[in-house]
């Protein structure tokens, strides 16, 4: 299996106002071909926007992407529509991300227009195919989006997504939107589509029992930064950084027997905006102590394959 993506020290600031934004700040991962990165945290901790850059919808303002082993952090245009080809996006709101005006023929198909080089028969071949890959009946081909419930148009989002035979798939909060009946038969369609196609995805989401389904690493963002890092089925029993232990814990039990006691957070959000030295969960951490306030934690491998951005996770942990 060969490493498919990966991001350096991956870094996007915004001006606002007088200051900056760090909304991601300082990022690092790989990605293995065929595997899922589940990319979770709160919203506003720079989970989409991480997703963005490595699609290059935002420039980074630092750090490198390599895709295949080839660094694509800067690219001219040429470069950047062959990319393009490769490297796609499922959006969370498939109905303010689909064009109200345009059928679902002309959604899917629109994507290799505008990549040119596919005659009409060939287009008509692959719109099918694909309405076929994500179970969409035929009957639905010249059907607008507003005719459609929320998982039809969620499989159109899919299926445009996928018509170029991406390699790589960002899939930010794909079912966040959709009720929770049509949840899991979006996500087993996503999974089944994944080993069809041999996809690998990251997948952006605030719903820890959605990233638990579907990845094989889990990485946990705080306020810009990866506080966690690890095998998801590792974090869900080991979990070692205070904020993933609040999160998981919030997760609901289906057996009542072996309910969690929640971790409820409480203290001020920190702001990202000009952010200050320390740790950036200190005011929401119930194991925090002055140095907390005054030193950034460094992220690093406290056992193997398991990252932690933590000044006393050996402590907090008995490890
Ligand atoms: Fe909590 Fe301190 Fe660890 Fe931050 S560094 S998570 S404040 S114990």
């Amino acid at each position: 299996m060969s490493t498919i993506l990966e991001v350096k020290d991956l870094k996007k600031y915004f001006k606002v106002g007088a200051g900056t934004l760090h909304a991601v700040d300082g990022v690092d991962f790989a990605i293995e071909e065929g595997k899922t990165l589940g990319v979770v945290g709160e919203s506003g901790c720079g989970k989409s926007t991480l997703g963005r850059v490595i699609l290059h919808l935002l420039d980074n303002t630092g750090g490198r992407i390599l895709y295949k082993g080839e660094d694509i952090t800067n690219v001219d245009r040429k470069k950047l529509s062959a990319l393009r080809k490769e490297m796609q996006m499922v959006f969370q709101d498939p109905f303010s991300s689909l064009n109200p005006r345009m059928t679902v023929y002309q959604t899917i198909a629109e994507p290799m227009q505008i990549a040119g080089g596919y005659s009409k028969a060939e287009i008509e071949k692959r719109v099918g195919e694909m309405m076929d890959t994500v179970g969409l009946a035929e009957r639905f081909v010249n059907s607008y989006p507003h005719e459609l419930d929320g998982g039809r148009r969620q499989r159109i989002g899919i299926a445009r997504a996928l018509v170029l035979n991406p390699k790589f798939v960002v899939c930010d909060e794909p079912v966040s939107a959709l009720d929770v009946s049509i949840q899991a038969q979006v996500l087993n369609l996503m999974l089944d589509i994944q080993e069809q196609m041999g996809l690998t995805y990251i997948f952006i989401t605030h719903d820890l029992s959605v990233v638990k389904y579907i990845s094989n690493d889990i990485l946990v963002m705080y306020l810009g930064q990866m506080v966690e890092k690890a095998p998801s089925e590792e974090l869900f029993k080991n979990r070692l950084h205070p904020y993933t232990k609040a999160l998981i814990s919030a997760v609901p039990v289906p057996d009542i027997d072996h309910k969690r006691d929640r971790i409820r957070l409480k203290g001020e959000l920190t702001s990202p905006i000009d952010p200050k030295p320390g740790c950036r969960f200190a005011a929401r951490c119930m194991y925090a102590k002055p140095e907390c306030f005054a030193r950034d934690p460094e992220i690093r491998e406290v056992l193997p394959g398991h990252f932690v951005r933590c000044h006393f996770v050996d402590e907090i942990n008995g490890l």
